[in-house]
């Protein structure tokens, strides 16, 4: 059985302030007992963010991590320092990072390496943009995404690893995929690691993100193939996040 995870991305957004609420809003609610629920807070809320869920099912994530230990480095953050502030989780490959800075396959895969080798586990992001969906790319570019990490780990290594399908389209947008679109998607990433191993297929978790909220999350979540959410602009209320988590129970 697959534990269900909702991860909520902050991106460039939230406060100190907005910690603490979440600190205050998720203490000693009830949540379901088999799921595991991330919040991924720019890096220097991760402190606060560390104290403020002590008492929460609120665990924490990076939203991204340098392949490299330390060094010269100028603005970058490693793996070891976020583990040192009990980060658990760390995206790779959002699409944010892969367009705005221009993150390539084999960086993305440089950062995942860089996770699990500090025992984070990674989310690696992957999806398509719309004109690779119109031109029923989909497929193509979404293996491809997955194919190059998986080609390149050893099995131990793959299995620690949390896949995120999102489509670049849904994202910020609104425009959720429709349950069936996102389901068909996630079943063909999935036939795609039984390739390996279908005992490795069946533990892996995949989760979908792309204008995932408190109304459509219930329906997203119920398909086969889908353990869980990625979600943005949700997850920077403290009631929508938390009717979220809910219907993922
Ligand atoms: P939205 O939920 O705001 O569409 O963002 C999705 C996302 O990119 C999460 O990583």
């Amino acid at each position: 059985m697959r534990t269900p995870l909702i991860a909520g991305n902050w991106k460039m957004n939230g406060s100190a302030a907005l910690i603490n609420d979440f600190g205050s809003a998720f203490a000693d609610v009830s949540l379901p007992a088999a799921l595991d629920v991330v919040l991924i807070p720019p890096f220097p809320y991760l402190d606060a963010a560390r104290q403020a869920f002590r008492n929460t099912p609120l665990t924490l994530g990076a939203q991204t991590l340098n392949p490299v230990e330390s060094g010269a480095h100028t603005g970058e953050v490693s793996g070891r320092m976020l583990k040192e502030f009990e980060v658990s989780y760390v995206l790779v490959g959002h699409s944010e990072r892969r367009e705005l800075y221009r993150e390539s396959d084999e960086q993305v895969f440089d950062r995942l390496l860089a996770a699990l080798d500090n025992g984070l586990t990674p989310i690696l992001c992957v999806g398509e943009s719309l004109a690779e969906r119109d031109a029923e790319k989909t497929m193509d570019v979404v293996l491809r995404q997955v194919g190059y990490a998986m080609t390149r780990l050893a099995p131990e290594q793959r299995q620690a690893v949390v896949i995120a399908y999102e489509p670049v389209w849904a994202i910020g947008t609104g425009r959720t995929a429709t349950p069936e679109q996102a389901q068909d998607v996630m079943a063909g990433i999935r036939a795609y690691l039984a390739e390996f191993s279908t005992a490795f297929a069946e533990q892996m978790r995949l989760l979908y993100g792309g204008s995932m909220n408190a109304k459509n999350a219930a329906e997203l979540l119920a398909q086969p193939d889908i353990d869980g959410g990625l979600v943005g602009g949700a997850s920077l209320k403290t009631d929508d996040f938390y009717a979220i988590c809910q219907s993922a129970g």
